[in-house]
C-alpha cells in the first residue's frame, strides 16, 4: 500500500499549493481522501481522476472538498461516475453535487471499497467529520481529517502504521474552543496510540512549519510535515 501527500495547506492553499489531499494506492486501484483546492491537477499529473476506485470525503468545509465541482465537470465530459463516500449527514454542496457523475455513499459504515478496508470515526469539529482508516494486507493509515478533540482517536489510531493528523497551530496559538488540533496535540495523539509515524496535514499558509514541526518531535520523534509529493510505502 501506498500513501501519497497531494495537498497539506489548511484553510486556503499557500502560493502553489493545494489543500487537503492524499492518495492511498495499490497497484491498480486509488482511494483519494479529501479533495481541497489544488488536489485535481495534481491528481491529473498522476492518474485519471475517472479511473479513482473512489473519493472519500472527511467533511463538507470548503478547503476539503472545493475541488470536487471542477471534478465533476471533469467526469460529466468523460462520461463517467464516481463512488464518493461522504459524510451521511445533509449539506448544501452535497445537494449540489449530487447527479449522474457521483454515486454517494455513507462513509460513516464499515465497508470494503475495492481491495481495501474502510472504518470511520466522528470526530469533534464544527462540520460534521470523520477520521478514516484505509487497511489493506495488515497495513494500515488514519487521516484524521479536521479534529478539535480527540474524542475516540486514540482507540482508533491504536498501532496504524501511519497517521495523517491535523496539526494546524502551535502551542503558543492553540488555545481551547479552537477547531484544529496544535502538531504537539497530533504527536501526543501518535505516542499514545502507539502509530508507526505520524504525517503533520493542515498548516495554513503564513504558519511556522519549523515550530510546528519541532513541537511535533519534542513529544513523538518520528513527526514530519505532510509534503506534498511525499509518498510512504507501508
Ligand atoms: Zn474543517
Amino acid at each position: 500500500m501506498e500513501l501519497r501527500v497531494l495537498g497539506s495547506d489548511g484553510s486556503y492553499p499557500r502560493e502553489n499549493g493545494a489543500c487537503s489531499g492524499f492518495l492511498v494506492s495499490h497497484g491498480e486501484e486509488r482511494l483519494l481522501l479529501d479533495l481541497g483546492c489544488g488536489v485535481l491537477p495534481r491528481l491529473m499529473a498522476l492518474s485519471d481522476p475517472a479511473r479513482l476506485t473512489a473519493v472519500l470525503l472527511t467533511h463538507w468545509h470548503n478547503d476539503h472538498v472545493s475541488d470536487m465541482l471542477a471534478l465533476r465537470y471533469c467526469l460529466q465530459l468523460r462520461g463517467a461516475r464516481l463512488d464518493v463516500y461522504a459524510p451521511p449527514e445533509p449539506h448544501p454542496l452535497k445537494d449540489y453535487l449530487t447527479g449522474a457523475e457521483f454515486n454517494f455513499l455513507d462513509v460513516s459504515l464499515p465497508r470494503a471499497v475495492g481491495g481495501f478496508s474502510l472504518e470511520a470515526l466522528k470526530v469533534p469539529h464544527p462540520e460534521p467529520a470523520y477520521a478514516l482508516k484505509v487497511s489493506r494486507g495488515g497495513r494500515t493509515v488514519v487521516y484524521t481529517g479536521d479534529a478539535a478533540e480527540r474524542g475516540g482517536l486514540e482507540g482508533f489510531c491504536r498501532g496504524a502504521d501511519a497517521l495523517v493528523c491535523d496539526a494546524t497551530f502551535t502551542l503558543a496559538q492553540w488555545k481551547p474552543g479552537m477547531p484544529h488540533f496544535s502538531a504537539a496535540q497530533a504527536a501526543g495523539l501518535a505516542r499514545d496510540a502507539g502509530v508507526g509515524r505520524l504525517l503533520l496535514t493542515h498548516f495554513q499558509p503564513g504558519s511556522d512549519g519549523e515550530t510546528l514541526v519541532k513541537e511535533a518531535r519534542a513529544v513523538f520523534p518520528a513527526s514530519e510535515y505532510a509534503a506534498p509529493g511525499l509518498t510512504l510505502r507501508l
